[in-house]
């Protein structure tokens, strides 16, 4: 990516076909289309990319048998479309970046004769709607054959389990991989830039966001032909600047998630377990070394602040171990995160987990703005597909097609799952390291690595007996427009979802590089390492730890 500073010059004098406000997955994605398609675009997030629900979702790329089961159940032809929609861009998404996302099978626990008739129905329903995107059939294992493959399940009444295929993937780093291939491709992303108002010409259109820069404290203009709306969960907050008083349509969902070590009794193998006391489903899942299990569902207002509370961990916690044969105990709780599922109201009467996780692309008329609403992470290339196909027709131009369901995210080219032994030996670092770099850069970690040829210093870990290294602190603030120590240690490295008591103890080292390379005073770095300690320890206090 290039530099804010880089960005930023020449904006206001600059004219875009498109301005994107929103840097998430669903505003990347736009970005992208729109940039290979030939539009000029520059895309404004408010905080750091991927800083609200696009880093905190369950790192799923499904179809949701969830809702396929919704669609039985109530005969909603418009939801089993969704599904297998989800399923063609599941494929997709698992193509395009590789080195970010993989093929995960769950395990579904079955107590009677009936939940494996039941599960095992859905399940081969669920591979037939995938058609030729399938990943695996899914099968049944008996008892035996299912506790040797998952030994913390409860033996008890266990009568046997369904097995079947999901992806998986890092959502912070994907929505970066998004962007890196979006500013390769000719594109602008700005982060810490808030659109505040607009202004309209005579017909009431908007050409103009009026923009703040929240480095710097200063306000631009961005001229562009058409805006696109793709703020997620606060989408009705700018549908209501572009046009005053314009009815809300969004409802908002909180999900708490929780991690806790992979030794707390677990296997490679995901675990869904079917019903909670509220008749919901809740996943543990294996992720980046940590077992990942959520999610809740609690209807908020945008008021609500995404933290995982203690009594969401405690639920999560008891759903859980109801099914496993030594229960996990939160004092086991490395870190959590919660974010906010924007969910389009079709009326009143719905409870939020009976929303269907489906978009819509909607044109103001009076004011030409193009929101973007609802969907989830599997379905941003789908939605963007749909909403830059909107923007074409609202700029009157010749349609020019979707290339992105072709198009390798950078770091793929060349990447393939032994790509890290090449690190081992061009760079001389340890496997770990070199597998994590693999993993988040994917061929694009050979940049990062190529910084330690001047300061082999920068190979040392952030903090000890970690497998992330210096290095990607330095390739953050020069290539990923981090700037703060949280957008370092949460959406670049991972770390503070890996363990709050080691992202905390990173914080002084990463807190240094970042003073160096962005020019900090001794009082500006110790007040960002005292903000990010202090933050990280509120989590803690909030989740009972
Ligand atoms: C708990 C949970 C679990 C989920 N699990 C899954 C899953 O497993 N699989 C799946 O496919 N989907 C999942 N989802 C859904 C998925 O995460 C979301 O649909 C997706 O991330 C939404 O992306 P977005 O870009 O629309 O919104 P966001 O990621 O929230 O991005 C919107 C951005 O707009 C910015 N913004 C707001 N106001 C302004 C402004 N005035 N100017 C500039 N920028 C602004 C915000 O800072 C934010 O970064 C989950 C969601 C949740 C909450």
């Amino acid at each position: 990516m290039k530099s804010r500073a880089m960005v930023l010059n020449g904006i206001e004098k600059a004219s875009f076909d498109l301005c994107v406000i929103g840097g998430g997955a669903t505003g990347a994605g736009c970005a992208l289309d729109a940039q290979l398609r030939g539009l000029r675009t520059i895309l404004v997030e408010a905080g750091d990319f991927a800083c609200a629900t696009s880093s905190s979702s369950t790192k799923l790329i499904h179809g949701g048998v969830r809702y396929l089961e919704q669609a039985i159940s109530e005969r909603d032809l418009g939801q089993f479309h969704v599904v297998k929609r989800a399923l063609r861009e599941r494929k997709i998404m698992l193509e395009n970046a590789p080195f970010l996302a993989n093929r995960l099978e769950l395990v579904v626990p079955c107590f009677s004769r009936r939940e494996v008739y039941y599960f095992r129905i859905g399940m081969k329903l669920y591979d037939w709607i995938s058609g030729r995107n399938l990943l695996c059939q899914s099968r049944h294992l008996s008892r035996e054959e299912s506790l040797r493959r998952m030994p913390m399940l409860k033996s008890g009444r266990l009568v046997g389990t369904i097995v079947y295929a999901d992806g998986q993937f890092d959502d912070g780093r994907y929505n970066i991989a998004l962007l890196q291939t979006f500013t390769k491709s000719g594109g602008k992303p700005l982060n810490y830039a808030r659109v505040i108002g607009f202004e309209k010409n005579g017909t009431g259109h908007l050409v103009q966001a009026r923009v703040h820069n929240g480095l710097s404290g200063q306000y631009l203009n961005i001229r562009a032909r058409a805006f696109i709306n793709a703020t997620g969960p606060f989408a009705d907050g700018i549908r209501d600047l572009a046009k005053p008083g314009v009815r809300q349509r969004l409802r908002l969902s909180k999900g708490s998630h929780i991690l806790l070590p992979m030794d707390a009794g677990t296997c490679s193998d995901a675990l869904l377990v079917p019903k909670t006391d509220d008749g919901r489903v809740i996943f543990a899942i294996p992720w980046l070394g940590r077992l990942l299990v959520g999610t809740t569902d609690e209807e908020v207002t945008l008021q609500d602040e995404m933290v995982v509370k203690e009594e969401e961990a405690e639920y999560l916690l008891k759903q859980l171990n109801r099914y496993l044969d030594r229960p996990l105990n939160k004092n086991k709780v490395v870190s959590g995160f919660a974010g906010m599922r924007p969910l389009v109201a079709s009326g009143n009467s719905r409870r939020t987990k009976e929303l269907i996780r489906d978009h819509e692309v909607e044109v103001d008329s009076s004011s030409g703005l193009i929101s973007v609403l609802g969907g989830k992470w599997t379905t941003y290339r789908a939605m963007a597909e749909d909403a830059i196909d909107t923007v074409m027709q609202f700029l009157a131009m010749p349609a020019v097609p979707c290339i992105t369901s072709n198009h390798r995210l950078t770091g793929s080219e060349g990447w393939s799952p032994g790509f890290w032994a090449e690190l081992v030996r061009d760079y001389r670092i340890s496997k770990e390291t070199a597998r994590h770099l693999s993993h988040k850069f994917g061929t694009a970690a050979k940049e990062v690595l190529d910084l330690t040829k001047d300061n082999p210093r920068l190979k040392a870990p952030i903090v000890e007996s970690s497998a992330s290294v210096l290095a990607e602190v330095v390739y953050g603030v020069r290539e990923e427009m981090a700037t703060s120590i949280e957008d370092i240690l949460a959406r670049r490295t991972g770390l503070q979802f890996f363990s709050w008591e080691q992202a905390r103890a990173a914080a002084p080292a990463v807190g240094a590089i970042m003073a160096r390379e962005l020019g900090w005073s001794p009082g500006q770095q110790k007040d960002a390492v005292e903000e990010y300690v202090n933050k990280i320890n509120r989590l803690m206090r909030i989740i009972g730890l």
